[in-house]
């Protein structure tokens, strides 16, 4: 409740100090003046889009702490004794201490701030989030502080570098000349453009001889080439009319923006899955340099109805026996923060390391989780049906006895 009141008071509107979160999930318009005060109030920092956090931190820094010492602070019993909040702390503490009215709880301004995003932040000793309220330990405000490279001080000396406009990489860019900015925008641009097509069309990016003097230097730099050659304002920025290291064309540089690329996507397809359940189809093979890996598709029910299948990756796996399977599983699982406990359906083709009654990936999964119901692969089904039927056809061809169904 408080939270979607704060989230209110942030939506403001347009004023001279009126920042635009311009993602694509939320559109923001948010005044830095108006940001809420009471740190019991505030959004978590993690909350505002990336764009803008930076903003929102310096508005947060620049306004200072809040210590509202002319607050009648309730006293809480502990034990025997009330205890309340003391406002001479402020004095002692007074860069970073907090108190919010609404929650009668203490705060840290600077790890309000900066502490690392580490999902639901508890109250406690922890200064955000429900805040610190144990009154009677009044050493745990020096102890929050910590050591040289204490949490606290870590997220006190990036509040320091924020402030500091000198450091601030805005204030780096803007000291570049602006038209070599633009420049790059351009060139980074149609670099991205290249690799979108590429991805698209699923072609591969890489030439067998890439050098300048290459007939084809492979599709990436190739449509490089190509749109440059087709727009003036690309051909000014990109290859010959670039310094030797800004060329954008490196393999490391594709790796980057297709990894980039990848996050993206699995992000959307997480997203897309959110709690729901889904099921799973895995298979596994040997790549061109002979490692074995283990392909991995989700199939889920959208929120429109829709029966969506995604493919979620490829997993290097020592060998192909059940136990390695189900350890990658549970990685990749892991990493994308999906929950075994929503599977209801794992689907494979018949070997005895996949469907095995006994050790096989579908026992394991069973044993963990009995609502993941096994459906043989409709595809392997398929591919064994044609190759029965192709079998029969040869074997009445050529007059040879009738074949049993067992040996197939
Ligand atoms: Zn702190």
């Amino acid at each position: 409740m408080d939270k979607c009141l704060a989230k209110r008071k942030a939506i403001m509107v347009l004023s001279e100090e009126t920042i635009v979160d311009s993602s694509k999930q939320s559109r923001m318009e948010i005044n830095l003046a108006d940001l809420p005060t009471d740190p019991g109030l505030r959004l978590r920092i993690w909350d505002y889009n990336p764009n803008i956090r930076d903003e929102v931190r310096r508005a947060y820094l620049l306004k200072g702490p809040c210590q509202p010492r002319n607050h009648e602070f309730p006293y809480t019993n502990f034990g025997t004794k009330p205890r309340r909040f003391n406002p001479a702390w402020f004095d002692e503490f007074s860069t970073w201490l907090e108190y919010s009215v609404n929650q009668n709880a203490a705060y840290c301004l600077c790890c309000y701030l900066f502490k690392p995003n580490i999902g639901a932040q508890a109250g406690g000793d922890s200064f955000v989030g429900l805040g610190f309220k144990n009154w009677s330990k009044k050493e745990k405000l020096r102890i929050h502080i910590g050591g040289v490279n204490s949490a606290h001080n870590q997220a006190w000396s990036k509040c320091a570098i924020l402030l500091n406009e000198q450091q601030h990489i805005e204030a780096l860019t803007i000291k570049q000349p602006e038209q070599s900015n633009i420049d790059y925008k351009i060139h980074l641009n149609a670099s991205i453009d290249c690799v979108r097509f590429l991805l698209r069309q699923r072609l591969a990016f890489r030439g067998h001889d890439e050098s300048e003097t290459s007939n084809n230097r492979g599709n990436f730099i190739e449509l490089l080439q190509f749109l440059a050659d087709h727009d003036k304002s690309i051909e000014t920025v990109t290859f010959k009319n670039v310094a030797e290291n800004l060329k954008l064309t490196s393999s490391d540089f594709q790796k980057a923006i297709l990894n980039a690329v990848a996050t993206e996507t699995m992000e959307l397809i997480l997203s897309d899955i959110g709690d729901d359940f889904f099921s799973v189809h895995v298979d596994e093979c040997y790549d061109v340099s002979v490692k074995k890996q283990m392909s991995v598709v989700v199939r889920y029910v959208d929120t429109r109805g829709h029966i969506i299948e995604r493919f979620l990756g490829i997993e290097h796996v020592p060998n192909a026996t059940s136990i390695p399977l189900k350890t990658a599983l549970d990685d990749l699982f892991s990493r994308h923060g999906l929950s075994i406990s929503n599977l209801r359906g794992q689907s494979y083709d018949g070997a005895s390391n996949m469907q095995g009654e006994l050790g096989g990936l579908k026992k394991l999964i069973l044993d963990e989780n009995r609502s993941a119901y096994y459906v043989h692969c409709f595809a392997h089904q398929l591919q064994l049906t044609l190759v029965l039927a192709n079998a029969i056809t040869v074997f009445e061809k050529n007059k040879l006895p009738k074949l049993s169904m067992n040996l197939i």
